[in-house]
């Protein structure tokens, strides 16, 4: 159920068996984790050994990002498509809806975090929203008593990689949380506080055209995509 790509697991389910799998470990009260792959975090996993051990540690490693199926086909794998951390986000919300469970948000601004759990209880009436807190508190000790006081079935984590995966692996034995998901960004999203591309830029398929000239820092995660697949078929031919 796992292909390795360059020392890094990814799961090969789709994303409706992830859910149907995440809802049998809420059920039988396992804790899983899921974390999401993409070609940066799978280069700097090669450099760096404790995040590829976190990395395969992990019950679930999506495939988030284009260029992970990619290399999964240029070596002969059969991941197609992907599952995004955010769309992957929007699963749990809907099955948290449909069985009425608790979720709990950590992570982002202030304002940030509340708006998304506002937008969330509306879209998704019937989940509860057991509680939030931002990622700019200290104190760990009193953030595992927080979520431990609302005991939800699911925790998003928000304070970008790899620090969100790390929180979770340093704390998930003290966390009585079944479902731990670092979603990086994603409350931004949901806050509605990060627009999408133009519409002109959406039709021609240049949505990395629009981001780069809003943030020309983005260059360096571009071009590492192009080396990345290099180094896939590089490593096949050998
Ligand atoms: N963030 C946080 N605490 C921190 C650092 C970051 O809560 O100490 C939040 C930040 O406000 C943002 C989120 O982490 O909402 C994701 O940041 P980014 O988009 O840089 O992460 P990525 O998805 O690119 O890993």
């Amino acid at each position: 159920m796992k292909e390795n790509i360059m020392g890094v697991d990814v799961t090969t389910l789709n994303e409706q068996q992830l859910i149907n799998n995440i809802e049998e470990d809420i059920k039988q009260s396992r804790k899983v984790r899921i974390v999401a792959i993409n070609p940066e975090k799978i280069m700097m996993a090669e450099k760096d050994t404790n995040l590829r051990e976190l990395l395969n540690e992990s019950t679930y490693q999506i495939p988030d990002g284009i260029g992970v199926s990619i290399a999964s086909k240029l070596s002969g794998g059969k991941i197609r498509g992907r599952v995004t951390g955010i769309g992957m986000m929007g699963n749990l919300l809907a099955l948290a809806n449909k069985n009425e469970w608790k979720i709990f948000m950590y992570g982002a601004k202030p304002e940030i975090v509340q708006q998304a759990a506002r937008t969330i209880q509306e879209r998704f009436p019937k989940l509860i929203v057991s509680g939030t807190l931002d990622g700019y508190v200290q104190d760990t000790q009193e953030i595992i008593t927080t979520i431990n006081k609302a005991e939800p079935q699911i925790l998003f984590v928000a304070l970008g990689s790899p620090k969100q995966e790390f929180f979770i692996k340093n704390n998930m034995e003290q966390l009585n949380v079944n479902v731990f998901q670092g979603v990086g960004g994603s409350f931004d999203v949901y806050s509605g506080h990060v627009k999408l591309a133009p519409e002109l830029f959406q039709k021609t398929g240049t949505e990395w055209l629009y981001r780069l000239i809003k943030q020309p820092s983005r260059i360096k995660r571009q071009i590492a995509l192009p080396m990345f697949l290099a180094k896939v078929v590089s490593k096949r031919n050998r």
